[in-house]
C-alpha cells in the first residue's frame, strides 16, 4: 500500500464539482489511511478512474445555443437513457450528434443535445451538453442533479452491445469518482418519469444490479 503524497483531480473540462463523498470513496480513504505509516499527516490522493476517450463537442461539430443561468446545476446522481430509436448499420454518429442537436434546437428549443454523454454501438463516447448544465427531457421530471448518459439504440427491441456496455461502465465509474457521485445512485430514466426509457433490455441490467456491480468493480479496480 503506497503512501500517497498529493491530491489530484480528474480532468473534467472547465467545471469539476465536489459535492459529497460516497461511502465507497470514504472506504477507500480509510484503507489508504490505515496503510500509511509516515510521521507526516497523510495527504490522500482521491482514487479516480481515468477519463475514457471522448469525442469532444468540438470534434463532432457541436454548435450549442445559449445556456440560461437557471440551467446550471451540480450533478449528484447517475441516470441512464436509451435513444429509443433503432440503430442502423453503418450510421455516422458524428452526423447523428449534429442532427440530434439541430432537432432539439428547432423542435424543442433546447440549447444543446439533451444528455451529457452519448455512446454509440461501437463504444465511441460523445460529449453532449456541459456537465454543469442540467439535461433536457420530453418527460416530467426535474433533470437538475442528474448526470445523463445515453446509449444509442432502442432497447425495447435491441440489446445494448458489449462495447457500448463496456464504455458505459467506464463513463459511469469515471463520473462517480471524478464528481464524488455515489455509484449507488445509478438509475434509469423510468425510475423518475413515465417512460419505457432506457428500454427493457437495458433496464434489466439496472434492475438485477449487474450494471452497478460492474461500475463498482471498475472503481475498486482503480485502487
Ligand atoms: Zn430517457
Amino acid at each position: 500500500m503506497p503512501c500517497l503524497s498529493s491530491v489530484s483531480q480528474a480532468p473534467l473540462g472547465p467545471v469539476v464539482y465536489r459535492t459529497r463523498k460516497s461511502p465507497i470513496v470514504l472506504a477507500g480513504f480509510l484503507v489508504l489511511f490505515a496503510g500509511c505509516r509516515s510521521a507526516q499527516p497523510p495527504v490522500v490522493e482521491q482514487p479516480v478512474i481515468g477519463a475514457p476517450v471522448i469525442v469532444s463537442a468540438g470534434e463532432w461539430g457541436s454548435a450549442p445555443g445559449r445556456f440560461a443561468p437557471e440551467l446550471r446545476h451540480t450533478p449528484e446522481r447517475l441516470t441512464v437513457h436509451h435513444a429509443g430509436v433503432a440503430t442502423k448499420p453503418g450510421e455516422d454518429y458524428r452526423d447523428k450528434m449534429r442532427r440530434l442537436q439541430l432537432w432539439g434546437q428547432r423542435e424543442k428549443h433546447w440549447p444543446d443535445v439533451p444528455y451529457h454523454f452519448l455512446i454509440a454501438p461501437d463504444g465511441t463516447v460523445f460529449e453532449g451538453r456541459p456537465l454543469g448544465i442540467a439535461g433536457a427531457t420530453n418527460t416530467e421530471y426535474d433533470t437538475r442533479g442528474h448526470a445523463l448518459v445515453q446509449l444509442f439504440g432502442d432497447f425495447e427491441r435491441e440489446e445494448p452491445t458489449a462495447a457500448q456496455l463496456d464504455a458505459a461502465v467506464h463513463v459511469l465509474a469515471w463520473l462517480s469518482t471524478s464528481l464524488d457521485i455515489d455509484p449507488m445512485s445509478l438509475r434509469g430514466h423510468r425510475d423518475y418519469a413515465k417512460t419505457s426509457c432506457p428500454g427493457a433490455n437495458l433496464y434489466r441490467l439496472l434492475e438485477d444490479g449487474s450494471l452497478l456491480t460492474r461500475v463498482i468493480e471498475r472503481i475498486r479496480g482503480a485502487r
